[in-house]
C-alpha cells in the first residue's frame, strides 16, 4: 500500500522527468530549426551574393548584359544591364572607362 506521501513523491519525480523530456524536446526542435537556417544561409552563399535591387530592395540583381565600349576615345563607357529576378525590372548602369 502506498501512502499519500509516496504518491506525492512519485508524482513529483514523474513531473520532473516530464519537464526534462519537454525541455529536451524543445531543445532538439530549436537545434533543428537552427540547422535549417544555417543550411539556408549556406545555400544562399554558394554563389556570389546578388546585388540589392534599387527598385524593390531584394538581393536578387544579376548582371544580364554588358555592352562593348561606347563613346569616343578618351570618354568611353560601358553599359551594364542588371535584371532583378524578383520584380523583373532592369537597371542600366553606366560605367566610364578609367583613363589614367
Ligand atoms: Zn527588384
Amino acid at each position: 500500500m502506498t501512502t499519500p506521501l509516496e504518491v506525492g513523491a512519485g508524482k513529483k519525480a514523474f513531473d520532473w522527468v516530464k519537464n526534462g523530456a519537454t525541455y529536451l524536446f524543445m531543445l532538439a526542435k530549436r537545434v533543428a530549426t537552427l540547422e535549417e537556417r544555417v543550411t539556408a544561409l549556406e545555400n544562399a552563399l554558394k554563389t556570389m551574393p546578388p546585388e540589392a535591387c534599387p527598385f524593390c530592395g531584394e538581393r536578387t540583381m544579376r548582371l544580364k548584359e554588358q555592352s562593348s565600349l561606347l563613346g569616343n576615345q578618351g570618354s568611353q563607357w560601358t553599359e551594364e544591364d542588371w535584371a532583378c529576378e524578383k520584380c523583373g525590372k532592369i537597371y542600366r548602369k553606366r560605367i566610364s572607362l578609367k583613363t589614367t
